[in-house]
């Protein structure tokens, strides 16, 4: 199974992503999450991806399309993977297509979660996450046990930095002219999903399950 997610910052793809790794034993790719990595770790990546992050901005494919290509060569990806946050331009779209022929894969489906606009603002602004096990809660929509502590390892949740309203605004503006094009690009291909994501998570889940049987 070589899955990727899109949709837009606040979708649902990090949520989805966690139970779909789990049914069909594939590594969740996310260039959002080993960004973050390597700015915790302060490596050159790090250096490099923070100063776009910060202003919601994207951080440049070449950078990009360099870590999902050795990520992509790992052995765990070998029977499958489930790519979260890229490509998110044509350019990184054509790039992946050249990667997967160099180890002779193709991408099976992408899943569009698909979410009105006007309800990712709340999402985003309302996300809490892990800093040690990177698990998603919401604190109203999918809020953890104990208010502002994880269900799976105790941390205190906490905000990522670019979840402020300010930040949101404008990845969402960056990510809207970019998906249209992506999600054609998919859809001429024949493998492009969409499910609807303003639902609760579980049944959006569902939905994702039954659309790829
Ligand atoms: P993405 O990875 O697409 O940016 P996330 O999975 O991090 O999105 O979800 C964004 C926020 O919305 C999180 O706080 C998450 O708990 C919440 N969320 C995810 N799916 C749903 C849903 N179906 N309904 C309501 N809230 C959701
Ligand atoms: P979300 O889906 O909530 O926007 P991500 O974790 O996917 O969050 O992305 C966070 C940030 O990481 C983006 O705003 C961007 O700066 C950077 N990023 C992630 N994936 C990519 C990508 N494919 N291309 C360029 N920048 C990316």
């Amino acid at each position: 199974m070589h899955l990727i997610l899109m949709g837009l910052p606040g979708a649902g793809k990090g949520t989805q992503a966690e139970q779909i790794k789990e049914k069909y034993h594939i590594p969740h790719i996310s260039t959002g999450d080993m960004f973050r990595l390597a700015i915790k770790e302060q490596t050159e990546l790090g250096k490099q991806a923070k100063k776009y992050m910060d202003e919601g901005a994207l951080v440049p494919d070449e950078v990009t399309n360099g870590i999902v290509e050795e990520r992509l060569a790992m052995k765990d990806c070998d029977t499958g993977f489930l790519l979260d946050g890229f490509p998110r331009t044509i350019p990184q779209a054509e790039a992946l297509d050249e990667i997967t022929n160099k180890l002779s894969k193709k991408i099976d489906y992408v899943i569009h979660v698909d979410v009105p606009v006007e309800k990712l603002l709340e999402r985003l602004t309302g996300r809490r996450v892990c800093p040690t096990c990177g698990a998603t809660y919401h604190v109203v929509y999918n809020p953890p046990e104990q208010e502002g502590i994880c269900n799976k390892d105790g941390a205190a949740l906490i905000q990522r930095e670019d979840d402020t309203e300010e930040t949101v605004q404008k990845r969402l503006s960056v990510n809207i002219e970019q998906q249209k094009p992506l999600l054609d690009y998919y859809e001429s291909k024949g493998v492009l999903i969409t499910v609807d994501g303003d639902q609760d998570i579980d049944k959006v889940f569902a939905d994702i399950v039954e659309k790829l049987s």
